[in-house]
């Protein structure tokens, strides 16, 4: 056996999530650890996204998403304003064809629901093929800059000397009677009152084979194209909806647009079962070309100024969902317990603002952290 240490709790998995999560448990509990694989938080899932603070308008067929998405990032924005670009036009447009929403209903529901959306102005309008496209609205969404958010909770986290360890992996977590045993790659076990295991695409990975969850995830390699946008894109944001469209978005962190498209950004899918490769390793042995090509000759027949699109850098990464949310696109958290009374709890965030969600479920779950509060997570004195 390895040397060991002690923990009130061990967070693993340094994502947005994981940091978060840690610093909110460590308004009510001493001893947080967290352990991550990567040489440096948020460099997964939380860095290789889309960037978009969702406020509702991407989930038509998913009433519930999309009214927790219009309430929670409004906290979101006001949490990490310095890391909120609001200065953004954002367009949405709706295909005459292949889409899964029409016109007038989309319109309607987020009319109904008060969110924010206007007909686009006639300039706006005119960025579109009006043979294919039936109408574009201007809604109110944001993009985030995933590098002030790692920086904001890498500083806070420091602040609180906070025991994080990088380039560490956890081969395995175990219960014995009221004690988590953590074991990590450098030869070290923690033990610990209760053990989060918040890794997005390796959340079974990193349970022994007895708590694999039984709840079935579907992952996917997603590229992410980073591109310059067009002078006529300048400060504007686009979605195509609903269906096998595309979106390009600011990236902030890397000052260039995200252009992705649900046909050509999954390049492979797989549903999990006990004895399939983690999906890390997949990813790893993947060789697959860029599908860049292939989502700039689709988009510019919406879009005709996206012709010459400049694209300036690939990035591939696992996207994982539950596959109960593939059909109706909703994204909730997933708390997961593998039995009544385990102490390890499996946390899978669908997106970034559902952080909150997780943070109420966390203080109903144990009395000790029922009075856990959002302050070290925001930078409040
Ligand atoms: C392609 C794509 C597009 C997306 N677009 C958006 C969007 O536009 N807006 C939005 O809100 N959300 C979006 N999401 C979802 C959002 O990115 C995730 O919900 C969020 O980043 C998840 O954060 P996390 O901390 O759970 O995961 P991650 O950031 O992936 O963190 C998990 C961490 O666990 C670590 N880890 C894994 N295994 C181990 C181990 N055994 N030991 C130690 N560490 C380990 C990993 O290295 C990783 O750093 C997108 C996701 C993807 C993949």
């Amino acid at each position: 056996m390895g040397a060991q240490d002690e923990a009130d709790i061990v967070i693993v998995g340094g994502g947005f999530f994981g940091c978060c999560l840690a610093l909110f448990l460590r308004s009510v509990v001493a001893r947080v650890v967290v352990i991550e694989a990567a040489p440096d938080i948020m460099s997964r899932a939380s860095r290789v996204n889309q960037a978009r603070v969702h406020t509702g308008y991407h989930y038509p067929r998913n009433m519930l998403t999309a009214v927790k998405s219009m309430v929670l990032h409004k906290r979101f924005m006001r949490d990490f304003p310095e890391a909120i670009i609001t200065d953004l036009c954002s367009l949405y447009a709706v295909a005459h064809r292949n889409s899964k929403v029409s016109e007038q209903r989309f319109f309607r529901m987020f009319h109904e629901i008060g969110a924010d959306i206007t007909p686009a102005s006639p300039g706006d309008q005119a960025l579109f093929d009006p043979n294919q496209v039936a109408g574009v609205y201007e809604c109110s969404e944001y993009a985030f800059d995933y590098a002030i958010l790692q920086r904001q909770l890498m500083s806070r986290m420091d602040a609180l000397g906070m025991d994080l360890r990088l380039n560490t992996t956890v081969q395995n977590v175990s219960e014995e009677s009221q004690t988590c045993v953590v074991t990590l790659s450098d030869g070290r076990e923690i033990r610990a009152g209760t053990v989060f295991n918040v890794t997005y695409a390796h959340v079974n990975q990193v349970l022994c084979e007895d708590a694999f969850m039984s709840v079935p995830l579907k992952h996917e390699i997603a590229e992410i194209v980073l591109v310059e946008p067009p002078e006529e894109l300048t400060g504007k944001a686009v979605t195509l909806m609903d269906g096998p469209f595309f979106s390009m978005l600011p990236y902030p962190a890397r000052d260039l647009y995200s252009l992705t498209h649900v046909r050509y950004t999954p390049h492979l899918n797989w549903r999990e079962t006990p004895g399939t490769p983690p999906p890390y390793d997949i990813l790893k042995n993947y060789d697959g070309d860029s599908k860049a090509p292939l989502m700039i000759a689709d988009a510019k027949r919406y879009m005709p100024c996206l012709a010459g699109l400049k694209v300036k850098d690939t990035l591939f990464d696992v996207k994982t969902v539950l596959v109960k949310n593939e059909r109706d696109d909703g994204r909730p958290i997933l708390f997961h317990r593998a039995q009544g009374d385990s102490r390890v709890i499996s946390v899978l965030g669908g997106k970034i603002d559902n952080i909150y969600d997780l943070f109420e479920l966390v203080r109903t779950t144990d009395p000790c952290w029922a009075e856990a509060d959002a302050r070290h997570v925001i930078g409040s004195p």
